[in-house]
């Protein structure tokens, strides 16, 4: 078997939990630079990328190391040629979900492929419904394109659409109440995320705006008490609308409230490699293995790689330094 590299340090205790969910970045292209993500000039991108049959290996490995809820992402993931192909091909495997977080911007032509190859959830990344505000927070993003998106996904049936909405001070932190009328309006779940400190957001420490403040936003609109998380949903606190129990608000704490403990999500980075946390650069690389049709030499480096996990007890996840040497780019949010 070839040798796999460790790139950095191991941290002392490894966690009880076992991988349960990944997320695939199947590029690590985007379309869109948002403030909070990406930087504004070009980056270099992964030279050496998996081609849809190590993706399948892949794929295979992470479900003998006990993956059941794959998500795909990036990047940008519908900017992949083959994501279609690779739905197709994750359908087959009798996973608990198979899910997309996209920008939306191809969607409008894949929502209805993508939903007929097997895709059950997705979710989209839309922090304004003002095309000026979007274009400057995606540095260049055309909202009409985007919204024309969303409608496809509605009309192709899926089984549940999420907004995510990253609030940021000063830009879009006046459209918190907006956002979730609109998603409301549509069956659409949304979710409002504090900037993290991950990548480019580590530029915008001093433009958070936490949780509670959002919630307090909401306070005419929503039940009192506390958010709750759902299992095998990530790491969202749900809170419900007075008098409306179809109708809930998620708010994802990446900043205040860190959720590391009891993680059971692995990342596949563009390039191969297996990821265990986002807010460290610690992984190893499974591209070799992937590419030799090696299932089982990949499920040896999941296990390899998870213990890398930091333990969730003591490590505050995006709050950590490590976190602002990441590019969330390159292993997908
Ligand atoms: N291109 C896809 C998209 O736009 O959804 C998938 C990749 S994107 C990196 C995944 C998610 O990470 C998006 O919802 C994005 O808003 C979120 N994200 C990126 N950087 C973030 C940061 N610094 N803090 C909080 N969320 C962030």
């Amino acid at each position: 078997m070839v040798a796999l590299p460790v790139l950095q340090n191991r941290p002392a205790a490894a966690p009880q939990v076992q991988p349960r969910s990944v997320r695939l970045s199947l590029t690590d292209r985007c379309d869109l630079a948002c403030i909070y993500c990406r930087p504004a000039g070009k980056e270099g991108y992964f030279e050496e990328k998996l081609d849809l049959e190590a993706w399948q290996t892949m794929v295979r490995g992470l479900v003998a190391a006990g993956v059941r809820r794959v998500r795909l992402t990036g990047g940008e993931p519908l900017l992949h040629r083959e994501v279609v192909a690779v739905v197709r091909f994750l359908d087959t495997l009798g996973l608990d979900d198979v899910a997309v977080t996209t920008n939306a911007t191809r969607l409008e032509r894949l929502a209805r492929p993508l939903r007929d190859a097997g895709l059950r959830r997705v979710n989209i990344s839309l922090d304004s419904l003002d095309a000026e505000r979007f274009a400057r927070m995606t540095r260049g993003g055309r909202l009409d394109v985007v919204m024309r998106g969303i409608d496809a996904a509605l009309e192709a049936g899926f089984d549940e659409i999420k907004l995510n909405a990253v609030i940021v001070r000063g830009e879009n932190d006046t459209e918190v109440e907006a956002l979730v009328r609109w998603s409301w309006e549509r069956g659409i779940v949304p979710r409002l995320l504090e900037v993290m400190a991950i990548g480019e957001g580590a530029n915008l420490k001093d433009r958070v705006v936490t949780a509670s403040e959002m919630r307090a936003r909401l306070a005419h609109l929503l039940e009192s008490g506390d958010a709750t998380r759902e299992k095998d949903r990530g790491p969202a606190g749900y809170l419900y609308a007075r008098h409306d129990n179809a109708k809930k608000v998620g708010f994802i704490t990446g900043t205040s409230d860190t959720y590391c403990k009891g993680c059971d999500r692995l990342r596949v980075a563009a390039d191969g490699t297996l990821r265990p946390c986002l807010a460290t650069n610690d992984g190893i690389s499974a591209a070799s293995v992937a590419r030799s049709g090696d299932s089982a030499g990949v499920a040896l480096a999941v296990a390899d790689a998870w213990t890398m996990k930091p333990d969730g007890e003591s490590f505050k996840g995006c709050t950590e330094t490590s976190a602002k040497d990441v590019s969330m780019r390159g292993i997908g949010g």
